[in-house]
């Protein structure tokens, strides 16, 4: 009997998301604004429930497991160092290239004075709660991302995915003291660590059976709720065109640099390896949400070990975002010119440092990136209700900035491998 070939999952995924784009399309024109609320969203929001629930567990058993068989603390503390130096290496990479684009293509120069008041009172409500959201992040103590990052309880730390930073602080301190003990006595928990991690990843293929008809859902609940916007994305297109061209060329060009010299990987394989996952960062816009495709793509399809890409995937989900970065980068610079300001050089600088800080700050979910930016427009004075004139086009730039956020710790996570690996293992 021959074997019926199963089509693979980035196919089912892009067969899913071009149904769901056209589905949007005629329910807008069709008036079907209630029918997708009611119907078809929820299929979307369920869908981004099941790999929201997945996240906590996931990253506490597979970063444990992952430490625990590192077997030897001063390999976790190589990691850890080569891991964050490149991690900040690419972001500040990704602001640099943003801050060159923009200044180049200046898109806002020409964007219209009279559009300045349209914006600002149609998306009012919206910045001002964006604003507030910034203003309880400034006022706090120069020391309070590190405060933030120490949890006074597990099982509250567990309990928001905005506090990922905490369970990875909980996950390495107890990884660390599982190396400190002898093998003998920690044997069992390890053992139910790796098991559990197994089981985990038995649901991440559960859930992924299901992720067409998730992004069907998402993408096309996305098109009619973006409608009434559609007139205001001209005068913003060469903003987009900006950020999209940065975030293609850290793509197609910085990432393949990065694969070229320090891996073996082809980056045909390692785009095709990795596409379920970008496919999935477009349509969710949530890295943390794809966190466990992302690290299934790394294992199965580009051969990282699972002691690389449990320790380094859920902390680049977290800390290293390029996309949001560029993007912020970009963004500020464009508010300003909207503005009629023009930055001198310092402003531009306290662009790269805020931009990378900020981006490490974000949190790996849908429109964090705009919510920080109001800090790096603040660090250069330049007025926050500008972030009125983005809106319109920030859920499509969101979506293409999370893809990014993705390949960047996939690149990493690749280029982590090949460091520790010596002779077909790893050392
Ligand atoms: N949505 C992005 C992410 O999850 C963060 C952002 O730029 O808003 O990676």
């Amino acid at each position: 009997m021959i074997k019926k070939k199963k089509l693979a999952l980035h196919w089912k995924i892009l067969i899913g998301m071009l149904l769901g784009i056209s589905y949007g399309l005629v329910a807008v024109n069709f008036d079907m604004e209630t029918f997708t609320s009611d119907w078809i969203k929820p299929l979307g929001t369920i869908f981004i429930n099941l790999l929201k629930l997945i996240a906590v567990p996931l990253i506490l058993f597979s970063l444990v497991s992952g430490i625990a068989n590192l077997k030897d603390i001063s390999k976790l503390s190589r990691m850890g160092l080569k891991t964050v130096g490149i991690y900040l290496l690419t972001t500040f990479i990704a602001v640099s290239l943003g801050l060159f684009l923009v200044n180049i293509i200046d898109p806002g120069a020409s964007f219209p004075q009279e559009d300045q008041h349209k914006f600002e009172e149609r998306y009012g409500s919206e910045v001002s709660k964006k604003q507030q959201d910034a203003s309880e992040v400034r006022g706090e103590s120069p020391l309070q991302s590190l405060v933030d990052m120490v949890p006074s309880n597990l099982v509250s730390a567990m309990a928001e995915n905005s506090r990922m930073l905490q369970v990875i602080f909980f996950a390495i301190f107890f990884g660390i003291s599982i190396i400190l003990l002898p093998e003998k006595t920690t044997e069992p928990v390890t053992r139910f660590f790796v098991g559990m991690n197994s089981v985990i990843l038995k649901m991440i293929d559960l859930i992924m059976e299901v992720a067409p008809i998730g992004v069907f859902a998402l993408l096309g609940s996305i098109i009619v709720e973006l409608k009434g916007d559609s007139a205001l994305f001209t005068s913003l297109a060469l903003y987009g065109f900006t950020v999209i061209l940065g975030l293609l060329l850290m793509i197609f060009v910085v990432y393949p640099i990065f694969l070229k010299i320090f891996t073996k990987i082809k980056y045909q394989d390692f785009y095709k390896g990795m596409a379920p996952a970008q496919l999935l960062a477009l349509s969710t816009s949530s890295s943390a949400a794809t966190l466990p495709v992302t690290m299934e793509c790394c294992e199965k399809n580009l051969k990282v070990s699972r002691e690389v890409t449990s320790f380094v995937l859920p902390i680049g989900a977290t800390i290293n975002m390029d996309g949001t970065s560029l993007y912020q980068a970009v963004a500020a610079v464009f508010i300003a010119s909207a503005f009629g300001m023009d930055l001198n050089l310092g402003q531009q600088l306290t662009i790269v440092l805020t931009a990378t800080l900020a981006s490490i700050g974000s949190a790996a979910v849908p429109g964090a990136g705009i919510v920080m930016l109001v800090i790096v427009l603040t660090a250069i004075g330049v007025p926050t209700e500008g972030i009125a004139l983005i809106f319109a086009v920030d859920r499509p730039l969101d979506m293409i900035r999370t893809v990014v956020n993705i390949t960047g710790d996939s690149t990493i996570a690749a280029i982590i491998h090949r460091s520790e690996v010596r002779n077909g293992n790893i050392i």
